[in-house]
């Protein structure tokens, strides 16, 4: 029955919208709503399948997709009611509303009708909290009898909505629904860099409201790239957030939550450098000498020459009216965009990631309106529409370039990069930056270089790159590192002074000390010659054998694979030789999509990459998201230790729409014989047989005979500790040292500061995986190694000493890692090993000694290696990648 108490004017009553069980909204497993980032309230687990208005009102919003909708009291305060969570993914599917947006409702009018089984498994829960979003100016009071855990019937008394009316004056009142702000401290390590900027303005356009963030004096649409990035907010910076529009409140608690939820690895582009104030102490170097932030790693030597940034010529003042230059330059946007377009959905197919992030970036900034309008007021003052953007785009380098950030000044190489496109495209003959007229193997001196500079620039096969500016995690960085050419950025303007009494003079460039030598001693440059040389003909002699399988000195084969992310790298893994993947990371295909890939998507991709294999196996991992690797499109409840939460399999039985659709896929392609599943995370053989069973029964549903073998990861001490159990139950082991490392240690795979202690080889790490390697042996269970220790030459060599027989390192590693298990001699390090591990020394002790017994006891195989093992391209030496 309704509750009949008489709220006074100042307060609103509102009556429970269904019968539930009542959950304190910190418990809602959505950071959004357990922050209260978009207002206080209660949650409610649904015992009946229709919601009632808890109050008179207005729906001032209805969701598209039917699943939310926010009502204005008669007093002006609005409530969102979010039916269940994750529900968006639905499309309003299971949900019938009966009413619409503008619609006046009485309380206990019937507000939606829902299937709550269709909810609860294809959401991520059925908890439907209901917000109070004009929150600064009322605050709400739960009844006495809503108890969290009680469950309450429908119409019973739930909260009091009480005015803070000091703070309410009667406009707010009225404008309530278009304007919410937040304040909020940014928590992104690398501050509002480009990709959250686009993210925001995703926010925006998503909700057709405005977002502006306000810092001090300084305010920035979020339409607005330049804008945002102008305010140079970095980690631990307040700002406000101010939503605006009919649907600002969600837009309001999706901006908080994207700025305040610090980034997963993969995104965050300050990833690989301990932090700014490390990374800018590069120092002066002396008379000979220029050093430099280590871009790309690797040693190289030849003439220096100077990368000139021609002036893109373009005439000043336009011939043609306004209105047709304003046509043109807006024709030429929509053109370059189209090209961005297909070059990401390129990039992506054929998993070359970091090119589509890079591509991305620049779409965002090609959106820029705030661009687009100072162009046309430089038209709209005679300018031509080459020269406008020009101008313009100049304008925003300089500032980006006098950031105290090196993060937003690296951002200037993407703005050069579609300045010179657009102006192309408009003045074909100003593109001469397309190409350039230099010899191969020069090492080149550039003040800036813009990505599509610098995949031209490639074409031409300079020896090694120096830029005076940019920093280690410039877009142009990434793209060296990919190709494996030595280079140098932040190495300012001496670079480039020294530079004009050199010109080319032959200079060593070492950029694994992070120096630039001018005028080499004869005897540097012959010793630097001599390790190139060195380093030429190992890698020429290991590529030449690297099809073939592997074998020990003691005759034991050792099947070297590849861990790939895509299709495209397992391509370049089948040319470089492996014997097969050894860990295909299908959640790469899961990220930076709005939403998971569908099943003929997902499958497509796992066939190619299979027919990219030849007649090897190819091992699939299940996706494994949580922790450091997060989806936009599920939402993890917030933990205070996310890399001890639900992830991996645990998430996988949380999400079974996920497990199902990535199974389906999978047991789509064939030949099911040469595909192998792998499950992430694995702590108990019970999680391991879940999963077969539903293969299993996936797989009579597909009326298919055969079925593809399925194995766990080796992740967690306890699935070390049990792998006897597992090997009972799985058909393979594969032992991801990453994280094994990062459990047993306790040390955050993520964290700088430990990364140098973090070592597999600490006596811990190593006596798990002699543990897992002996339970297995006694079920015939194969052992795998898809760590990072797979390509690093002292532990692949103790683990394989250990047992382990099969090893999945990058494609660019698996001829080094072939010869350096032809030149070993297993069974005699095998003794070593467990006299130095029975004598207990530590990690650092253990790799001295295991590099000197290799170097001792390396025998010559037949590729005429030397013993040091570096990834190698004929360009220079790029350093041991471990
Ligand atoms: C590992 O943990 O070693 C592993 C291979 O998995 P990932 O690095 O993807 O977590
Ligand atoms: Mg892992």
């Amino acid at each position: 029955m309704p509750d009949t108490a008489e709220p006074t004017p100042a307060q609103t009553l509102l009556q429970a919208p269904l019968k539930a069980v009542l959950v304190p909204l910190d418990q809602v497993p959505d950071p959004v709503f357990a922050q209260q980032t978009m207002g206080p309230g209660i949650a409610l687990e649904p015992l009946e399948a229709q919601l009632f208005a808890p109050c008179d009102g207005e729906v001032v919003h209805l969701a598209r997709t039917r699943h939310a909708l926010t009502l204005r009291t008669d007093q002006g305060c609005e409530i969102l009611i979010h039916l269940g969570l994750d529900t968006v993914d639905l499309e309003g599917e299971g949900i019938t509303a009966h009413v619409t947006s503008g619609d006046r409702v009485r309380c206990g009018d019937l507000l939606w009708d829902f299937d709550p089984d269709l909810l609860a498994c294809r959401a991520l829960s059925l908890i439907t909290p209901l917000v109070v979003t004009s929150n600064d100016q009322w605050r709400c009071e739960l009844a006495e009898t809503s108890s969290p855990g009680s469950v309450i019937e429908r119409g019973a008394s739930l909260m009091t909505l009480v005015a803070l009316s000091d703070r309410l004056p009667a406009e707010a009142v009225e404008g309530s629904n278009n304007e919410y702000r937040d304040q909020v401290t940014l928590a992104l390590a690398a501050g509002l860099h480009a990709r959250p900027a686009a993210r925001l303005r995703g926010i925006a356009r998503q909700h057709g409201c405005t977002l502006m963030l306000e810092r001090g004096e300084h305010e920035a649409d979020a339409a607005s790239l330049t804008a945002l990035m102008g305010l140079s907010l970095r980690q631990g910076d307040t700002l406000t957030i101010i939503a605006r529009g009919s649907n600002a409140a969600a837009a309001l608690g999706e901006a908080a939550a994207l700025l305040t939820t610090p980034e997963a690895a993969e995104d965050d582009p300050a990833h690989d450098e301990p932090s700014e104030e490390v990374s800018t102490a590069v120092p002066a170097g002396d008379a000979t000498t220029c050093h430099g932030l280590v871009a790309s790693p690797g040693l190289a030597v030849g003439p220096l020459v100077r990368l000139e940034h021609p002036r893109l010529e373009v005439d000043e003042d336009r011939e043609e009216s306004a209105e047709e230059a304003g046509r043109q330059l807006k024709a030429a946007i929509r053109a370059l965009n189209d090209t961005l377009v297909t070059d990401i959905e390129q990039a992506r197919a054929e998993g070359r990631r970091e090119e589509a992030d890079i591509l991305e970036a620049h779409q965002a900034w090609l959106d820029d309106p705030a661009l687009l309008e100072e162009s046309l007021a430089h038209i709209e003052a005679g300018r031509s529409a080459a020269f406008a953007w020009r101008e313009v785009l100049e304008l925003r380098i300089v500032e980006l370039r006098q950031s105290q950030s090196r993060l937003l000044a690296a951002r200037g190489d993407d703005l050069r990069d579609l300045q010179a496109r657009l102006v192309a495209l408009l003045v074909p003959d100003a593109a001469a930056a397309s190409h350039f007229e230099m010899a191969p193997g020069a090492i080149v001196v550039a003040e800036e270089i813009t990505p599509s500079q610098f995949l031209a620039l490639d074409r031409v096969a300079p020896a090694g790159l120096c830029v005076a500016g940019g920093g280690t995690t410039s877009h142009v960085a990434l793209l060296a590192r990919a190709r494996g050419l030595p280079c140098l950025a932040a190495m300012g303007s001496r670079v480039l002074e020294i530079m004009a009494h050199h010109d080319g003079a032959t200079v060593i460039l070492d950029a694994q000390q992070g120096v630039l030598t001018f005028q080499p001693e004869d005897a540097q440059l012959d010793t630097a010659r001599e390790q190139i040389e060195q380093a030429r003909v190992r890698a020429a002699a290991e590529r030449r054998v690297a099809h073939e399988p592997a074998h020990t000195q003691d005759g034991a084969l050792i099947e070297v694979r590849a861990n790939v992310a895509g299709v495209e790298e397992a391509r370049a893994a089948h040319g470089a030789g492996a014997d097969g993947i050894g860990l295909m990371r299908s959640e790469f295909l899961f990220m930076a999509r709005k939403q998971a890939p569908d099943q003929d998507t997902q499958r497509q991709i796992y066939q190619q990459a299979l027919e990219a294999m030849g007649d090897h196996p190819v091992i699939i991992r299940m996706l494994d998201i949580g922790a450091d690797k997060q989806l936009d499109y599920l939402a993890l409840p917030a933990v205070p230790n996310p890399a001890l939460g639900t992830r991996g399999v645990r998430l996988m039985a949380r999400h079974q729409d996920l497990l199902d659709v990535q199974l389906r896929a999978l047991l789509a392609v064939t030949p099911l014989d040469r595909l192998h599943i792998m499950v992430p995370m694995v702590t108990e053989a019970a999680e391991l047989v879940a999963v077969r069973e539903r293969l299993d029964t996936l797989a009579q549903e597909m009326n298919l005979e055969g079925r593809p073998a399925l194995g766990a990861m080796i992740e967690v001490p306890a699935a070390a500790l049990c792998a006897d159990q597992l090997a009972r139950v799985a058909d393979f082991l594969s032992i991801g040292t990453n994280d094994l490392t990062q459990y047993t240690l306790a040390m955050d795979r993520e964290d700088p500061d430990l990364a140098g202690r973090a070592d597999v080889l600490h006596p811990a790490v190593l006596r798990l995986i002699d543990m897992t390697v002996k339970g297995a042996a006694g079920r015939q269970c194969p052992v795998g190694l898809c760590g990072a220790a797979a390509g690093d030459q002292q532990a692949w060599a103790a683990l394989v000493a250990l047992g382990v027989e099969e090893l999945s390192v990058e494609p660019a590693r698996v001829a080094a890692v072939k010869a350096g298990i032809r030149r070993l001699d297993r069974a005699a390090l095998a003794r070593q090993l467990r006299t130095w591990l029975d004598e207990a020394i530590d990690s650092v002790t253990l790799r001295q000694r295991l590099e000197q017994w290799l170097q001792e006891h390396a025998s010559t195989s037949h590729t005429d290696a030397i013993t040091t093992d570096a990834t190698t391209t004929d360009r220079g030496v790029p350093r041991d990648a471990t």
